[in-house]
C-alpha cells in the first residue's frame, strides 16, 4: 500500500492487486488491533542493530526514510502517535483501523487503481524482463515496472501465503531458509496443559542450552495447551529457534523479586502463620490458583501434610520449583502462530538503494519478504514503511 501510494504520488500510473476482498488485512490484526507502527526508543544505529547483520542492508533506505519521517508521514495523514512503554509508537486512537484507513485515504489521494479479489497466480519473465503478471481469472496485466509485497507466511488467513517466494525463485531469485519468527515455544512436558490461560506477570524466563544459560528476560508470559506464549516468550522464540531441537530448556522463575534466602523466610513465614494447615492449602498467597495444585503434584511432597511437618528437604524441591520451574523445548509452534517470517529473498540480490532486483530489470521488492525480521515492538512494519516507500519512489522515477 504504501509503495503503491508513493509511486501514483509521484506520477506514477498504478495498480494495487490483493487477493482478499479488502486491503490490509493482516495489519488490522497488528498490536493487538491497535498497531504498533514503528519503534522510537533508539538512535537509527541502534534500531538498525536490532535487525542483527541484515540489518546493515537497510541502512541507505533509513537515512531516506526512518522512523521520524514515518511518524510524519502518518502525521500527515492524520493519524496522531503517541510513544508507549520501550518506545513503541502507536496512534493515538489505538485503532489499527485508522492506520489502515489512512493508507488507504494515501491510495485515493495518489489515483492508485486498487483490484480486490484478484490473485496473482503467475509472473512471466522475458529475456531479464518482467512481461506481464497472470492472474487466477486468467486476466493478464502488463506495466513497466513490478513490485512484489506479499509479506511472509505466517498468519496465512490473513492472505500471507508465501507466494512471492515462490515466483521469485522461478525468476531465479535465491529464498534463503523460511522459518517462524517471533512465535510462541511447544514444550514436551504435558502438564503445562493444566496451566492453559494461566498468565503470568513480573516473572524471569531464562533460556539454557545444554544447561549453560543463553538469554533471560522479566516481563509477562502466558502457558498455552501446548507450552509458553507471551511478550517475553515471543521476544526470546528468535534465540530459542536457533538452539533447536536439542536440549533447550526454559526456566521460570516465579519469584524473581526474592533470592533463594528470601523465598525460604517467606515461605516459612507462610508455614508457621497456620501450622495446621495442609501443605496444598498452604500457597494461596504466595502463587496464582491455577498453578498451585501443579506445584503441589511437582513437588511430590504429601498435599494434605501439615505445614508444619514439612522437611527442609522438602522445602528445598519447594523453592527449586518456584525458581526454577523448568520446561524442555520440544519445537517453535508453527508458521500459522507466527508474528513474522524469518528468511526471504537474499538481500545481495536486491539494490539497497532503490529496492530494486539485481537480476531483474524491472522488478522490486518491499517489505516481510525480504530477508530481514526484527524484533517486536514496532520494528517489522517499520521494514515495510521503509522499504516499500522506497521501492514506490523507484519505480516512479
Ligand atoms: C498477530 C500479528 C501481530 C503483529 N503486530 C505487529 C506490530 O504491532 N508491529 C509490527 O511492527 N509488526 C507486527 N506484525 C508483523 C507485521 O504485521 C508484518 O511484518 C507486516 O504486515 C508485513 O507487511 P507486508 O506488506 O510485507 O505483508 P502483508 O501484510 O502480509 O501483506 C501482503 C499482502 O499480499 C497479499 N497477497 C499475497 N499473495 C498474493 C497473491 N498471490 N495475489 C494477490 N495478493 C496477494 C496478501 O493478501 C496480503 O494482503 C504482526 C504480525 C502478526 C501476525
Amino acid at each position: 500500500m504504501i509503495s503503491a501510494g508513493r509511486a501514483g504520488e509521484l506520477g506514477a500510473s498504478v495498480i494495487l492487486i490483493e487477493k482478499n476482498n479488502n486491503l490490509g488485512r493482516k495489519l488490522l490484526i497488528t498490536g493487538k488491533g491497535r498497531c504498533n507502527i514503528t519503534n522510537k526508543e533508539k538512535t537509527p544505529r541502534e534500531f538498525i542493530s536490532e535487525y542483527g547483520k541484515n540489518g546493515q542492508f537497510l541502512f541507505s533506505a533509513f537515512s531516506k526514510f526512518g522512523v521520524q519521517e514515518t511518524i510524519n508521514f502518518f502525521e500527515k495523514l492524520n493519524v496522531k502517535t503517541k510513544i508507549e512503554r520501550g518506545g513503541r509508537v502507536f496512534p493515538v486512537s489505538d485503532r489499527s483501523q485508522d492506520v489502515l484507513g489512512a493508507l488507504i485515504n494515501y491510495l485515493k489521494k495518489s489515483h492508485v487503481e486498487v483490484k480486490l479479489n484478484l490473485t496473482v497466480k503467475e509472473i512471466i519473465k522475458k529475456d531479464n524482463k518482467i512481461e506481464k503478471i497472470i492472474l487466477a481469472n486468467n486476466e493478464e496485466i502488463t506495466a513497466d515496472k513490478f513490485i512484489i509485497a506479499t509479506g511472509g507466511k505466517s498468519h496465512p488467513e490473513t492472505g500471507s501465503t508465501g507466494d512471492g517466494y515462490e515466483w521469485a525463485k522461478k525468476l531465479g531469485h535465491t529464498v534463503t531458509s523460511l522459518a517462524p519468527s517471533l512465535v510462541p515455544v511447544i514444550v514436551k512436558e504435558k502438564i503445562v496443559k493444566e496451566l492453559e490461560g494461566l498468565s503470568l506477570k513480573n516473572v524471569e524466563i531464562s533460556v539454557y542450552k545444554d544447561n549453560k544459560k543463553i538469554d533471560s528476560r522479566f516481563g509477562e508470559a502466558i502457558f498455552t495447551d501446548n507450552g509458553m506464549s507471551g511478550p517475553i516468550i515471543i521476544d526470546m522464540s528468535k534465540k530459542i529457534g536457533k538452539e533447536l531441537p536439542w536440549n533447550v530448556k526454559i526456566k521460570i522463575d516465579f519469584k524473581p523479586a526474592l533470592d533463594f534466602l528470601k523465598l525460604d523466610q517467606r515461605v516459612q513465614r507462610d508455614f508457621l502463620k497456620d501450622a495446621k494447615k495442609m501443605f496444598k492449602n498452604s500457597l494461596d498467597d504466595l502463587l496464582p490458583q491455577k498453578l498451585i495444585p501443579v506445584i503441589v503434584k511437582l513437588s511430590k511432597i504429601n498435599p494434605d501434610k501439615k505445614t508444619s511437618s514439612i522437611t527442609r528437604e522438602e522445602r528445598k524441591k519447594l523453592l527449586h520449583l518456584l525458581k526454577e520451574f523448568t520446561l524442555e523445548v520440544k519445537s517453535l509452534a508453527a508458521h500459522e502462530r507466527a508474528i513474522v517470517t524469518s528468511g526471504g529473498i537474499k538481500l545481495s540480490e536486491i539494490e539497497q538503494k532503490t529496492m530494486k532486483s539485481k537480476l531483474i530489470d524491472n522488478l522490486y521488492f518491499a517489505g516481510e519478504i525480504l530477508d530481514i525480521d526484527g524484533p517486536t515492538g514496532g520494528y517489522n512494519l517499520q521494514i515495510c514503511w521503509t522499504t516499500g516507500y522506497i521501492a514506490g519512489e523507484s519505480t516512479a522515477s
